[in-house]
């Protein structure tokens, strides 16, 4: 069995204690593991790896993927615990809900560049499963979710109505969706 020494805490260890790097001659990284783990952690208590850590961060979140992957854990944090969502289930799983959000919020911001992208369910009574939830803007869905709460369901055609005013808005007509659904 081949080992290496590490020259921060001075041991002699199995090669498998050291991470893998391709920039370095024998493959592995210059520290063990749990120096690297703990120099991480280290460096990340000085002002500037908090700093660096803060704004990797607000990056991330600001990212489709970091926004789908924060509606999840919203959801995780709703479904089932809070008192307005007691009935209310996830069916399906964290990889396909990321999975189907990035690619709803690309779409969402693409038309809402300034605005908020949130996950709403289109029955407020129904679960989180696809066909019913969709990416509406946080304004909106809050303003969605008190009617909700005042006992107003939206009827098929009021929905409908709805989706055309908020085309007509953006200077969308029924061929522009029916283009965009075939290409
Ligand atoms: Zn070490």
């Amino acid at each position: 069995m081949s080992t290496k020494h590490c020259n921060r805490c001075n041991r002699e260890l199995p090669i498998e204690h050291f991470g893998l790097n391709n920039s370095r001659p024998d493959g592995h990284h210059y520290y063990c593991k749990e120096c690297v783990k703990q120099y991480a952690q280290a460096y990340k208590q000085t002002p500037d790896g908090r700093q660096k850590n803060k704004t990797w961060g607000q990056a991330y979140y600001k990212t489709p993927k970091g926004l789908a992957r924060r509606q999840w854990n919203g959801i995780t944090h709703r479904a089932g615990k809070h008192p307005n969502y007691l009935h209310v289930e996830i069916k399906c799983t964290r990889d396909q809900y990321i999975a189907w959000a990035e690619q709803e919020i690309i779409a969402f911001l693409a038309l809402h560049p300034n605005e908020r992208p949130s996950v709403d369910r289109i029955d407020p009574k129904g679960h989180y499963e696809f066909g019913n939830i969709q990416i509406i803007s946080l304004s909106e869905n809050t303003a969605r979710a008190n009617r909700a709460n005042g006992g107003e369901i939206l009827s098929k055609e009021k929905r409908i109505a709805r989706i055309i005013h908020q085309m007509q808005r953006f200077g969308l007509s029924l061929n522009d969706l029916a283009a965009s659904q075939k290409s």
